[in-house]
């Protein structure tokens, strides 16, 4: 409805020369672009870049001009009469669209808008940044009152019902656009065009409103250009959760097999707001990690029943009538990243820590029929859990002296930032493999000090894919493109490292 594109890029920044750059860029990825002239910097930079702007041949994309004043929630400080010069001289330099937030339309005539920007059509829009507004059909009617082309309602969601909410009132709507803002809401934001929002915005480099996702993610990850009403939803739940690699991860085997699917991040702070969500999104299966892991166990209607003797699920899977059944796929992936390295069977291995990776550690290795030795640094820890595995807690000063067929680390420590620090010292690394589970950064101090020994190392970057293709398995049901996925995983790490 407002071009072929469902993506709009939004290109703001303070200089001409960049707002140019950004523009180009976009035009490479999408069709349809907002201008953000309120970003540059004074009258001077609007009127260059727009110069420039009509300079160009006409455009095969759609433009949609936006001069937001500070009122309501841009940049601009200029007094409304510049603003609709602005806006009127975008239309000239080739934009078929403009932004009018309700604040200036409120205090024009409609007919000395027809008059300055009648050339263009109008996209009215109303922004909440604090809060959900009370009546969405109210804010609606409010904003065709003189009849706009497109109406745009922006408000800050607290929860995944609220932008559920909004997106439920879009789909009763023509010529809308429904933009849940905040970190809560991205996921939801990158679904609601197939929810009745005629788009989405993508800053190409400089957000402009909270939750965002660059344009360059939002296409080559989640490929959000191509979701529609059959693309099947997954997704990991965790708090924090802007650093999970399992996006670039599922996502890539998705696209490596041409599955219609999208994995998004849910940062999922109260887990009740994100069950009420899993069907009216129609997701199909997530992922869960810290905090959850242990928690979403009361919302599952059957587990696994290793997972319930580990006492944490990472993946669940919803069923077509609606039921959760939680797994474990840490267990999977330990035993997919050591079975071809070393004998599990008979082995002897030592543990380290007695949290939630250790005990799914602990109980493949027992399951393997590996002699288990659990050292925490809290011995009432260490003993029920290697109890439970079969196995024995082992103290510190005796590590010195026993060797391991294999050496496992399930504690963060060691884990960035605090990248110089080893659990174990050299002297006590006795065994044939060492095993961090940790995989910021790739090489931990602890497989250093091991490779310096000779000792075979083995990096979390395997067991994460692993587990994570064992995910992608259980939800597809198709063999998993491992290699695929993992280097995704290890490209986005690459990236991290450079930084
Ligand atoms: P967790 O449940 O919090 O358990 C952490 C364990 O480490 C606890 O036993 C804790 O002991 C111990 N610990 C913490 N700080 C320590 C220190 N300074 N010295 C000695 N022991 C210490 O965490 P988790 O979920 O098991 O995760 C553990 C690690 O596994 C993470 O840091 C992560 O790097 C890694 N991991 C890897 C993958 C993968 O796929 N590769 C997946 C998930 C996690 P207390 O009980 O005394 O605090």
């Amino acid at each position: 409805m407002i071009g072929s594109a469902t993506i709009c890029a939004v290109v703001a920044a303070p200089q001409a020369a960049e707002m140019r750059r950004e523009l180009l860029h976009a035009l490479r990825r999408t069709k349809l672009a907002e201008l953000r002239l309120d970003w540059l910097s004074n009258d001077a930079e609007i009127g260059r870049f727009l110069q420039w702007l009509a300079a160009q041949p006409k455009q095969k994309a759609t433009l949609i001009a936006t001069c937001r004043r500070l009122d309501g929630g841009g940049r601009y400080k200029g007094s409304i009469a510049k603003q609709l010069f602005h806006l009127a001289e975008a239309i000239r330099a080739g934009c078929q669209w403009y932004d009018l937030e309700v604040e200036t339309a409120s205090l024009c005539p409609p007919e000395l808008l027809d008059v300055l920007l009648g050339e263009g059509r109008q996209l009215r829009s109303a922004h909440f940044f604090k809060r959900m507004p009370k009546n969405l059909r109210r804010v609606a009617a409010d904003l065709r009152r003189d009849a706009p082309d497109a109406i745009k309602i922006a408000a800050h969601c607290n929860s995944l019902a609220d932008s559920l909410m909004l997106l439920r009132f879009a789909r009763s709507q023509r010529n809308i656009v429904a933009i849940p803002l905040g970190d809560i809401a991205m996921p939801v934001r990158l679904l609601a065009p197939r929810e009745g929002s005629a788009l989405i915005y993508a800053p190409v480099e400089n957000a402009t409103a909270p939750g965002q996702v660059l344009l360059d993610e939002a296409i080559s990850v989640y490929r959000a250009d191509k979701v529609d009403r059959r693309t099947r939803v997954y997704g990991v739940i965790g708090d924090p959760i802007g650093h999970s690699l399992s996006p670039a991860m599922q996502n890539a085997g998705f696209q490596a097999r041409r599955v219609n699917a999208v994995y998004l991040p849910f940062l999922v702070r109260d887990l009740k707001d994100f069950i009420g969500t899993v069907q009216p999104l129609g997701i199909r299966g997530f992922s869960v990690t810290i905090p959850h892991k242990e928690r979403i166990l009361r919302y599952l209607d059957r587990c696994d029943p290793l997972a319930e003797k580990i006492g944490a699920v990472n993946t669940v899977v919803v069923r077509g009538n609606g039921k959760l059944y939680g797994y474990n796929t840490d267990y999977v992936g330990v035993l997919r990243t050591l079975q071809n390295r070393i004998p599990l069977k008979g082995s002897r291995v030592l543990i380290l820590g007695a949290g939630g990776v250790a005990r799914a550690v602990a109980f493949a290795f027992a399951q393997a029929g590996a002699a288990v030795y659990v050292w925490a640094r809290r011995i009432e820890k260490a003993k029920p859990l290697a109890r439970a595995a079969g196995g024995q807690a082992i103290e510190r000063k005796h590590l010195r002296t026993e060797s391991f067929d294999a050496i496992v680390n399930a504690t963060p420590v060691g884990m960035h930032p605090n990248i110089s620090q080893s659990p174990l010292n050299a002297n006590e690394l006795n065994g044939r493999l060492v095993f961090d589970t940790i995989y910021r950064p790739r090489e931990t101090k602890l497989l250093q000090l091991a490779a310096r020994r000779g000792i075979q190392t083995v990096s979390g970057v395997d067991m994460f894919v692993a587990q994570g293709t064992a995910q992608w398995e259980i939800w597809t049901g198709q063999r998993a493109p491992h290699a695929a996925m993992r280097r995704a995983v290890v490209r986005a790490l690459e990236r991290e490292e450079k930084k």
